[in-house]
């Protein structure tokens, strides 16, 4: 089977390998700069993390040779470019070992300087299980089907949890981060931080990553009423038309969040992260999928067993956890681990207790010490 190395920062790269149980064949990078038509273009960078992948999961890596057609015809012997007890932590001197000699394999009188981006194969000197090594080396398989595909049918996307679209839209914050879509032309997903990004991209890597093969451009639809937009707005996003204004969320909502945060705009602060687009949303699918149910982490209240499956996870909260109050300044970013899933009555003891603190604290800056 064919699968698609991805980046550190998690971007399916432009190098294709076939993995079994027994090694790695990486495929040759192909095709001419000139006329743009490159395929692999990205063997190097993926051949580094694969060598680095491989020595961090300490697989059972035996050796490395030239698998190119032309020279197949040679005893593996001779086309060995990396032996047992040469692949280094990093993977980085096996690398440069590795590049020199690839050029070197099958030259000999009369042939020109060879290249080092040849087909190869990784082998291994005990077999591993075929889950174990896509998931050392961060690998994604490349269905063919899909990937000839035009649209596909919406009902496959019905895997793509909130979880995964805070995901995406925290892989579209990285600067540098390579995606195969375009800007948006119509809309813009808000975020919690007031960032806007295309739909489109926000649920196709959501996507990706839900389905474990590479979700493209053309293979869903974005618009009003689509599947896309509907589950990127109950994953709690906002959808609003470009150059639209976003509606900031009214907090506090309730009587009983204005008497608790009177005065204190940290408490505000407080309501408006943990009601932030997409993180409540998100966290409680995490909890889901980390410990099998919902239930409350103060307490241990289990709602779905008190009250029934559909509406008891309304009684479970998303509370935001920062342990200094100063945390909550401006500019922190809320990340999933900064949230605490409690139940509607714990959250609210567990706001009485801030305000409390928040008070002494402004008392003793008064008193002084
Ligand atoms: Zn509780
Ligand atoms: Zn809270």
């Amino acid at each position: 089977m064919i699968y698609q190395i991805l980046s550190d920062d998690g971007h399916p790269m432009d190098s294709h390998a076939e993995l079994d149980t027994s090694g790695i064949t990486l495929l040759s990078r192909g095709g001419s700069t000139a006329k743009g038509n490159v395929t692999n273009a990205e063997y190097g960078p993926a051949l580094r993390l694969i060598l680095r992948r491989i020595a961090s999961a300490r697989l059972p890596f035996d050796r490395a040779w030239v698998d190119s057609l032309d020279v197949q015809r040679l005893p593996i012997e001779q086309r060995i470019i990396l032996s047992n007890g040469e692949l280094d932590a990093d993977g980085s001197s096996a690398f440069t070992l590795m590049s020199k000699r690839m050029k070197l394999v099958g030259q000999g009188a009369g042939r020109k300087g060879g290249n080092s981006t040849k087909k190869i194969r990784i082998q291994f000197g005990a077999d591993v299980k075929l889950l174990e090594l896509e998931s050392a080396l961060r690998t994604i398989q490349v269905r063919e089907d899909v990937r000839s595909a035009e649209r596909l049918p919406a009902e496959i996307f019905r895997v793509v949890t909130a979880e995964h679209v805070w995901n995406a839209v925290e892989k579209l914050r990285q600067p540098n981060f390579r995606h195969p879509y375009g800007p948006s032309i119509d809309f813009d997903l808000i975020t919690n931080e007031e960032e806007r990004f295309p739909p489109k991209a926000v649920f196709g890597l959501a996507a990706t990553e839900a389905l474990g093969y590479e979700i493209l451009p053309r293979h869903f639809s974005g618009g009003l009423g689509t599947p896309c937009f509907r589950i990127l707005e109950s994953a709690g996003f906002t959808i609003v038309a470009k150059g639209e204004e976003s509606r900031p969320i009214d907090v506090p909502e309730s009587p009983d969040d204005r008497s608790w945060t009177e005065g204190k705009p940290r408490l505000i602060a407080h309501l408006r992260r943990e009601r932030a687009s997409g993180l409540a949303q998100a966290k409680k699918d995490w909890f889901v999928r980390t410990h099998g149910k919902l239930f409350c982490e103060r307490c241990g209240m289990d709602p779905v067993a008190i009250y029934d499956g559909a509406h008891g996870a309304a009684c479970i909260e998303v509370h935001h956890q920062a342990v200094q109050v100063e945390e909550m300044a401006d500019g922190h970013r809320t990340r999933l681990e900064d949230l605490q899933c409690l139940c509607a009555n714990c959250h609210r003891v567990v706001h009485r207790l801030l305000k409390l603190a928040l008070n002494k604290q402004a008392e003793s800056a008064r008193v002084g010490p």
